[in-house]
């Protein structure tokens, strides 16, 4: 029997992992493929805010950003690189948010060395740009690094009831507490207000003589160089889907476009694609990640004296699943969100702390139980 089980192991379910298991807590992490086989394989993984006018999400960005760099220096520093980042502008209205937030920022501002000036093409050169210090993880050692100390398990999850105090899962494993860590491979509860956008997004290594010694960000993500090795991504495809698509995916094509878009940023010379690597993000509705407890909507909406019109819904009067709870809708910004959103995730379980309801499932309820 276990305190808790966690079903997935991307960076959500990794870092709950790691919250939970430092806290002392028995813990089994459970994933149909392996640790970080699902988008968070996939990734990048840049640790970068949002270089945005303004904005919930850019806020939340910030803070994330912050914590996360601090997390892993200190936590996981061997698998986190420091590196000066360059974002370029895209086009005009980017340049403008650009010039917004370097005003606005409280973050030291660095100016780019002249070996990365002369590293980009002419067109990224006449472009605004920032450049700040910031980081990169390597995405697959880390999320073991943090599922270390948990139970792993691969099995995919196909049942979840609970029975007498206990969630039962696959009939096999029992567990006080659930954590849904599914990212936009699988939804495990028929509820639905509970929706996730799958963004398929690929991603390639490449081998090049080209030294590039910053985070490079512009119509592509581009890493710095390591041993001749350069990561380039990625793709956002909202047309494929890997388990409900007819035609498999076009490898080439994504390659293609990766490549077009890299070599607009970075003089790229002597070009050999090493490694593909492709997965899902998952995207909320309102951009914001859902973190908390499940609102079980067939118990709430039962409930007569309940308040579906209004502008302030008391999300306390609803309804919850017992000892369940989410994380998911990273989107692009996975690595940067997962250690900041576990630390309130595994607060809020240890000792019921609350969450801030900008990030609780339960807005969701409210927005869809008024549609009703
Ligand atoms: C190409 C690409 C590049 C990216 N680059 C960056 C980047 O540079 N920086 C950044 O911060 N983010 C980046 N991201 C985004 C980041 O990868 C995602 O936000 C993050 O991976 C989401 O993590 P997750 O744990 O929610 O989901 P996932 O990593 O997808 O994990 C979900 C897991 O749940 C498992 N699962 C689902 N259902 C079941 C079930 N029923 N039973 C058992 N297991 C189940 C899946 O197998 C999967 O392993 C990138 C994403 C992609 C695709």
């Amino acid at each position: 029997m276990y305190d808790v089980a966690i079903i997935g192991a991307g960076i959500n379910g990794c870092s709950i992992a790691f919250e939970l298991t430092q806290a002392g807590k028995k813990v089994i992490l459970i994933d149909m493929c392996s640790v970080a086989g699902g988008g968070s394989g996939a990734a990048g993984a840049f640790i970068s805010p949002k270089f945005s006018k303004a904005g919930e999400l850019k806020e939340l960005l910030h803070e994330a950003f912050l914590y996360s760099m601090d997390f892993y220096e200190t936590n996981f520093p061997h698998l986190l690189s420091k590196r000066a980042l360059l974002h370029i502008a895209q086009n005009d209205e980017d340049a403008e948010s650009l010039r917004t937030y370097k005003e606005q920022t409280q973050l030291e501002l660095l100016t780019p060395s002249k070996e990365i000036i002369n590293a980009i093409t002419q067109e990224a050169q006449t472009q605004e740009n920032i450049s700040i210090n910031a980081g990169l993880v390597n995405a697959e050692a880390m999320c073991q690094a943090l599922a270390k100390s948990a139970k792993f398990v691969k099995e995919k999850v196909e049942s979840l009831v609970y029975d007498e105090g206990m969630w039962n899962i696959n009939e096999e494993y029992c567990a006080k507490e659930v954590v849904l860590a599914t990212g936009a491979y699988e939804s495990l509860l028929d509820e639905p207000y509970i929706q996730l956008r799958g963004i398929w997004g690929h991603r390639i290594d490449i081998k090049t003589t080209t030294q590039n010694p910053y985070s490079l960000h512009q119509f592509v993500s581009i890493s710095p160089s390591k041993e001749g090795v350069v990561a380039i991504g990625a793709t956002h495809n909202v047309h494929y889907h890997p388990q409900t698509s007819t035609e498999p995916y076009d490898l080439e094509e994504g390659r293609a476009e990766l490549l077009a878009k890299a070599a607009r940023t970075l003089k790229l010379e002597d070009v050999e694609i090493i490694r593909d690597y492709t997965g899902l993000r998952s995207g909320s509705f309102d951009y914001i990640p859902i973190v908390g407890p499940l609102v079980l909507s067939n118990a709430t909406l039962q409930n007569k004296s309940l308040r579906l019109h209004t502008k302030t819904p008391d999300y306390e009067s609803y309804s919850y699943y017992p000892n369940l709870t989410m994380i998911n809708g990273n989107g692009g910004y996975g690595f940067v969100l997962a250690p900041y959103l576990a630390k309130i995730l595994s607060e809020y379980i240890l000792s019921e702390k609350k969450i801030s309801p900008r990030l609780l499932p339960a807005r969701f309820f409210a927005r869809w139980a008024k549609k009703l």
